[in-house]
């Protein structure tokens, strides 16, 4: 499942992206105009963002870079015969790009491809020598499966789907184990980062960041 931004001040084919989307097993959060969207893209993070161009207060070329500095797929969704937006779209970063009116297929494969290619889509999440087959859950280091526990699988999977982020433990723990965090009964996830080290050999990959969180260097 992966998160989705969609930009898009026309109720109708926003409400008819989302649909799309929930029905592809994706959540979703919807902005209408530029500023609602700034204001989200500041608060949480996407893995990809929907955009369509002509939006009241901040336009899609606006998001777009600001998207890009964070490093989330854009696709771009264009009115017919725009030619000239589609380009300085796909000039400035975009993934992609969808024309309106588009087929709830087209657009579900377009998000699919380019999830696919940010690494972002549920298939195998590689980083240096270890990959991870998500759908069967299966971990494989230098050719060679490496058996860990459900929880481990899970704590695994988060950080290497954002390697290179400084993850809080907070949030790590309320992820994972899905209760809130207590202080002082934080042991549990320090025992799975420890036991993801050692079987691994990642103890350097994985960055311990005091006080604050963890994180897989890419
Ligand atoms: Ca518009």
């Amino acid at each position: 499942m992966s998160s989705i931004l969609i930009v898009e001040d026309e109720r109708s084919i926003r409400e008819l992206i989302r649909m799309t989307m929930e029905q592809a097993g994706h959540s979703c959060v919807t902005a209408q105009d530029g500023r609602q969207a700034a204001d989200l893209i500041e608060q949480r993070d996407f893995d990809l963002a929907l955009l369509d161009i002509m939006l009241p207060f901040i336009d899609g070329y606006e998001l777009l870079e600001y998207l890009k500095s964070l490093h989330i797929p854009v696709i771009f969704l264009t009115a017919r015969g725009e030619l000239a937006d589609r380009v300085r779209g796909l000039r400035m970063g975009a993934d992609d790009y969808l024309v309106k009116p588009f087929e709830p297929e087209e657009l579900a494969a377009r998000v699919y491809s380019v999830l696919r290619r940010a690494g972002k889509a549920a298939e195998n999440l590689t980083v240096g020598d270890v990959t991870l087959d998500v759908e069967n859950r299966r971990c494989i280091k230098s050719g060679k499966t490496v058996s860990l526990t459900p929880r481990e699988t899970d704590l695994l999977i988060l950080l290497m789907q954002n390697a290179g982020k400084t993850l809080y433990r907070e949030y790590l723990y309320e992820t994972i184990w899905g209760q809130m965090w207590d202080e002082a009964d934080n042991r549990a996830l320090d025992t799975h980062i420890q036991r993801l080290r050692r079987k691994l050999g990642w103890e350097k990959q994985i960055r311990t960041l005091y006080k604050v969180g963890y994180r897989l260097e890419k």
